[in-house]
């Protein structure tokens, strides 16, 4: 099934992200976490891919995993260092494994990269349409950022190339981790505004140590709160009540995301089943529908 019809019908989705192991012989209990995860029943599931594309092969094999609990696969696939040619074999085994949905991702640039020549790929909206051109079946998504892409002049001209990204045949995008839910709700009223209506999955990353805050925001570029640092202050150093604590503000998070009228929830479960069962149980009532 498309993602888009999944998000398309009115209901509110909570879908989760897992992460390929970096080694082939961690496979088989990344997938036993998958299994595990595929019992809080997610809307969908989406797996990474590893940045250089060495690693596609996992990518597909935890996909073909996620499908065979019967939850939808989103396999996430990126073209900054993959060769044209890359990219149509990890389309194709994709697609022989029932693969439908792909979120179309730049990847970041590793330092000192330089561009090599036409046979690479720029930026994601390339990626969009090279896949769509193999497959215009699959169900292509996009990445999106609330407080603005790290390399971005400013926030119109992120939005502009979003739009660019998204005219291609986007069909949804999902959000970077944020933890301020007004930068996420300013966000989708501007993509309104400039004409970008495929549906908005807010990113929601439940920060259950102390180590990954700083971590995540390094990656992400992220403001947060002073509330959470006061939590941090408070709970920081006790690893089970961090964990308790950081469940509960991701699962606020989404109760006042859900307040505002947002139905699309991706979490950012860092491959920890008991986090995304407890965040799902927080919500049990919310979520029946
Ligand atoms: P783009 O959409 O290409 O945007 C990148 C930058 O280029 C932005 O500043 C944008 O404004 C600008 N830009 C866009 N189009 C143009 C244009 N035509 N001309 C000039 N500038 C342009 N990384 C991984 O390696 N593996 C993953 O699995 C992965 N999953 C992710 C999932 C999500 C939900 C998110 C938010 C990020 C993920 N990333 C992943 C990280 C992502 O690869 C990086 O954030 C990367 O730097 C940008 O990717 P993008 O697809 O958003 O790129």
């Amino acid at each position: 099934m498309k993602i888009s019809e999944i998000l398309n019908n009115n209901k509110v989705t909570v879908s989760f992200e897992v992460f390929p192991p970096k080694q082939w012989d961690k496979i088989e209990s990344t997938k036993q976490t998958v299994i595990e995860m595929c019992k809080s029943a997610p809307s969908f599931m989406s797996v990474t891919y590893g940045a250089a594309g060495t690693t596609s092969g996992f990518t597909t094999e935890i996909a073909t995993q996620i499908k065979q609990c019967n939850i939808e696969p989103l396999s996430h696939l990126t073209c900054l260092t993959s060769t044209r040619d890359k990219i149509h074999q990890v389309v194709s085994e994709l697609t022989e494994n029932g693969v439908e949905n792909i979120l179309a991702l730049r990847g970041d640039i590793p330092q000192g990269f330089e561009f090599p020549d036409e046979q690479y790929f720029t930026n994601a909206y390339q990626l969009v349409n090279e896949i769509k051109s193999i497959n215009p079946n699959i169900c292509v998504g996009g990445a999106c950022y609330p407080e603005i892409h790290p390399e971005s002049k400013n926030r119109v001209e992120d939005i502009e190339y979003l739009k660019q990204k998204v005219d291609c045949g986007v069909e949804f995008l999902t959000s970077q981790m944020f933890f301020d839910n007004d930068k996420f709700l300013n966000f989708v009223e501007m993509c309104r505004i400039k004409g970008i209506n495929v549906p908005i999955i807010a990113g929601i990353m439940p920060i259950t140590n102390a180590n990954q805050i700083k971590r995540s925001i390094e990656l992400s570029n992220c403001s947060v709160p002073d509330k959470f640092f006061r939590i941090m202050d408070r709970f920081g150093d006790d690893p089970d009540k961090m964990k308790q604590a950081g469940i509960i503000y991701a699962t606020e998070q989404i109760i006042d995301l859900m307040a505002n009228g947002i139905n699309n929830i991706h979490i950012y479960t860092m491959n920890k089943p008991d986090v995304a069962c407890a965040i799902m149980n927080g919500l049990s009532q919310i979520i029946n529908e």
